[in-house]
């Protein structure tokens, strides 16, 4: 069985992969499962150096790497680049922090020699998303790996070639073979091969990043078996500008955080909540801005929004706009596929009242943005909370300590103030709600695959 990538800004095959078979897997896996256990055996401080290696290796072909990700799922040169700079950025934080992060924590007991290690889990199976395909695995990879465990990945197949990359990435930065393995598999027979990997014994654990029907399904497996999954799963961030706001800031700020990957992430801003009196203003700053979007090629510098990702994403997510229309949405600007051979999509506004419209009741994944008007502050946390996901907030106002109160009234795993919502290597990442469980980053993401080890020593 093969897998046909597809350029999406032209429509063109890109290449053909063969998947795994059953008897691929198997031995893939059990080749994974040894070297994890060889792996979990080094010091952090020589597993540490090796990821300090990683990111070297990943800035040298930043490049070539970034290239592929923008043929394959249509993003600009530019993000495609900052992809990979932040995932070096990221290597660079566990190389030089390991250590710390995974000393022993000793424990004063009378007459006891007492501590807390944490020790590798063993291989865990990655089930990853296309929108930032080197990104969003290696948030999760690399202080997995620093860790001790292991990564069996199982990526989307419309990035089967940057899914390869990354496993070429770990090899060619020097970790002993087996220990980042990509598995291929054709769409069809993912839910089973993913049910039956999370029911072996050589897998400790479970991640995903993506939509809540996988995470779902994945997180249902991993209960049947009694495993620990870790789920980053859809956002509707709510971005909201109080009335003492720097409007125009908030505004120029609001088209970046919603358009940013053709509005393809998680944490992009995707309903714009704005108190009353600076209503008006904030939505002709932004409707121009968003106007002014220059969408096109992605491998031309100029261009700065290309393609989404595939048709059948563009295509849902122009049946949101519309189901939002005929439930009452004001089209402010945009609302159609951009006529040619690629997949792109008018960057569109929808002026909306609040809850009871699609593109504000459900996650739209791509570039479509709403501004809902709030009476006041109360209600702007009313509209803000509306919703089953909890991933980031952003909060405009002049006043940070009038920001963090109403950060405190709405239930995000992230709250921003004056700044758009964005992941860092040193912050914490994950939600609350629907958006799922389990962070990832910083130092709780080096200890989220630890087995956090109780010793007892007379
Ligand atoms: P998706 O369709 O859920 O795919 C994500 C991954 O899950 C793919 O590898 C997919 O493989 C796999 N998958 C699908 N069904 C599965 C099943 N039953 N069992 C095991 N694996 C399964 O999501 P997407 O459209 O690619 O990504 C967009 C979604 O991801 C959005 O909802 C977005 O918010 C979310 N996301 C969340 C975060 C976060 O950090 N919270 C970050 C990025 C994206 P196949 O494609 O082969 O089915």
């Amino acid at each position: 069985m093969t897998i046909i990538t597809v350029n999406p800004a032209t429509g063109q095959d890109l290449a053909t992969y063969e998947s795994h078979s059953d008897e691929d897997l198997g031995v893939l896996l059990q080749a994974a499962h040894e070297a994890t256990r060889a792996w979990g055996r080094a010091a952090v401080a020589d597993r540490a150096a090796l990821v300090g290696t990683l990111a070297e290796h990943l800035r040298a072909r930043k490049d070539e790497y970034a290239g592929l990700i923008t043929q394959e799922m249509g993003k600009v040169l530019s993000e495609a680049a900052s992809e990979i700079e932040k995932s070096a950025v990221t290597a660079e934080f566990y190389a030089a922090n390991a250590e710390r992060i995974l000393a022993d924590e000793h424990v004063e007991i009378d007459g006891v020699d007492a501590w807390v290690a944490h020790e590798p889990m063993g291989l865990l199976l990655a089930v990853m998303p296309w929108n930032f395909p080197f990104w969003q695995a290696m948030r999760f990879a690399i202080p997995a790996v620093t860790a001790g465990n292991g990564v069996l990945l199982k990526h989307s197949p419309n990035v089967t070639g940057s899914a390869l990359a990354l496993q070429r990435a770990f090899e060619e930065a020097g970790l002993p073979r087996g220990v980042f393995t990509t598995i291929v598999v054709e769409e069809h027979r993912v839910p089973e091969v993913c049910e039956r990997l999370i029911a072996d014994d050589r897998i400790a654990a479970v991640t995903l990043t993506g939509s809540n029907r996988a995470g779902e399904a994945v997180g249902a497996a991993a209960g049947r078996a009694v495993k620990k999954a870790v789920l980053e799963l859809g956002g509707s961030d709510a971005f909201v500008v109080l009335a003492d706001a720097d409007v125009a800031e908030a505004a120029a700020t609001a088209v970046r955080a919603r358009f940013t990957n053709a509005g393809q992430s998680c944490v992009c801003a995707k309903r714009f909540i704005v108190e009353a009196p600076v209503a008006d203003e904030f939505t002709r700053l932004f409707v121009e801005g968003v106007q002014a979007l220059r969408v096109g090629d992605p491998t031309d510098p100029a261009s700065q929004m290309g393609p989404m990702a595939r048709t059948d994403l563009r295509d849902a997510v122009l049946r949101q706009v519309e189901q939002s229309v005929a439930g009452g949405a004001r089209l402010l600007t945009g609302g159609e596929a951009v006529e040619g051979d690629g997949c792109y999509v008018q960057p569109t506004v929808l002026a909306v009242d609040g809850p009871g419209v699609v593109a504000f009741d459900e996650e739209t994944f791509g570039p479509v943005a709403t501004v809902s008007v709030a009476a006041d502050e109360a209600d702007a946390v009313r509209l803000a909370d509306a919703t089953d996901f909890g991933l980031g907030l952003s909060v405009w106002t002049r006043d940070p300590a009038r920001g963090r109160a109403f950060a405190r009234e709405v239930t995000t795993g992230a709250a921003f103030i004056n700044a758009m919502v964005a992941s860092d290597a040193r912050l914490p990442f994950g939600g609350t709600k629907r958006s799922g469980h389990g962070r990832e980053l910083a130092d709780a993401g080096l200890r989220e695959f630890a087995n956090r080890r109780s010793y007892w020593s007379v």
